[in-house]
């Protein structure tokens, strides 16, 4: 397979080798973690050598600035490469990393380009050692190394970087889910000054989106109307939308249901905030730290007067999951995993991934696995889609 992987007329990056018999599966059963009678075989990464021609800096919504490898373009694992994330400085420092090395590359997973090693014996001595700049090459203010980390930062919450970043964060799928508007959009939006951050979204208009490249009349009322919807996304996306360090999607539902609106998010301390679990010292101290940012109040009042839904919603659903931990697994026939996570989460349940004592059922669909052996093993009910579909009504 590893010789004939290449005419597929698609990407693979291993094998698995099943038993095909119902029967035999049955009798070999499971481990604790997977079949007996299936294993996975990962080809080695193909490497291929290239010359990194030079190192440029990309400021993330962080402020991290990440370095990159500008390669001589190189075919690999069936796609052309001509980048590569270099992570840090410190990751370059260890790899000895120059422009104008030679270097072995290959895809990591079979998907993301890196670099492996250099070659110096290819060196010819005009190699540069690459140094992070001083200023932010995006908005020219002091990059600076905090204490204790590796990243290096650009502070300036007005770096346009960062504002880009922070636009393409707070429109993404699981944050306002602003559909339509791609970074390319975001991009001329902000060049032409229509918007300096997210919350002037909620004040386009049709004729501000007119002169946009590649926006036609269509998909301008489309991208107004999902802004428009996005207003009434509810606080636990608002929250994660925010961006703010130490949080994730996760965190903003576990805040929402905890505080119920911004304004109560707004006025916790740290030790209030501690108090819920999931939340640590790190995170409690990132919010309140960016609750307490002028700036942070500017947008949070700008998307006030946007009418931005600043509350949890109340689910008009009876809450007949509140409190208890449910794991679903195998595949279902009525239900996206997706969707019947959130219809927990709107009956008050919590979608857990993993099941233990806890637990308080596990719904399983066809070709349930290990979830369900552990399920069974501590006793915990387990309920067929029909049976959950009538707790339900
Ligand atoms: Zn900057």
């Amino acid at each position: 397979m590893a010789s004939e992987r290449h005419h597929f007329p698609y990407e693979i990056d291993g094998l698995v080798i099943k038993v095909n018999e119902f029967a035999l599966q049955q009798e070999l059963g499971f481990t604790a973690k997977s079949p007996r009678w299936a294993i996975a075989y990962k080809f080695p990464a193909e490497q291929v050598e290239t010359v990194v021609e030079d190192i440029v800096i990309r400021v993330g919504r962080t402020g991290v600035l990440t370095p990159t490898a500008v390669l001589k373009a190189v075919s690999i694992a069936g796609s052309t490469v001509s980048r590569a994330t270099l992570h840090n400085l410190d990751n370059i420092r260890e790899k000895d990393i120059r422009i104008g090395d030679y270097v072995l590359l290959q895809k990591a997973g079979d998907v993301i380009p890196e670099v492996v090693r250099v070659l110096p014996e290819k060196r010819t001595g005009e190699e540069r050692v690459f140094e992070m700049p001083d200023l932010c090459p995006e908005c020219q203010n002091p990059v600076v190394q905090d204490e204790g980390e590796v990243a290096y930062r650009c502070h300036s919450i007005s770096c346009p970087a960062r504002q880009r970043e922070g636009i393409i964060h707070f429109v993404s799928r699981d944050a306002m889910a602003i559909d339509g508007l791609g970074p390319a959009v975001i991009q001329q939006l902000l060049d032409a000054r229509l918007i300096e951050d997210a919350a002037d979204l909620y004040s386009l208009t049709f004729d501000d989106l007119t002169p946009v490249e590649r926006m036609g009349k269509k998909s301008t009322e489309n991208l107004l109307k999902a802004i428009q919807d996005s207003k009434a996304r509810g606080l636990a996306p608002l929250i994660f939308a925010l961006g703010i360090r130490h949080t994730g999607e996760k965190s903003g539902k576990i805040l929402a249901q905890s505080f119920g609106s911004m304004d109560k998010l707004l006025g916790a301390t740290v030790e209030e905030l501690q108090a819920i679990s999931d939340v640590g010292p790190t995170m409690a101290e990132s919010l309140v730290q960016f609750f307490n940012l002028e700036s942070t109040h500017r947008f949070l009042a700008k998307l006030r007067k946007a009418d931005v839904s600043m509350t949890a919603e109340e689910s008009s659903k009876p809450q007949i999951f509140a409190g208890k931990s449910i794991v679903v697994t195998g595949s279902l026939e009525h239900w996206e995993r997706r969707e019947i996570e959130k219809i927990i989460e709107e009956h008050g349940g919590k979608a857990a991934s993993s099941v233990s004592k806890k637990t308080a059922f596990v719904v399983a669909g066809e070709k349930a696995g290990s979830k369900l052996e552990k399920a069974q093993g501590l006793g915990v009910p387990v309920l067929t889609e029909e049976e959950f579909n009538q707790l339900l009504e």
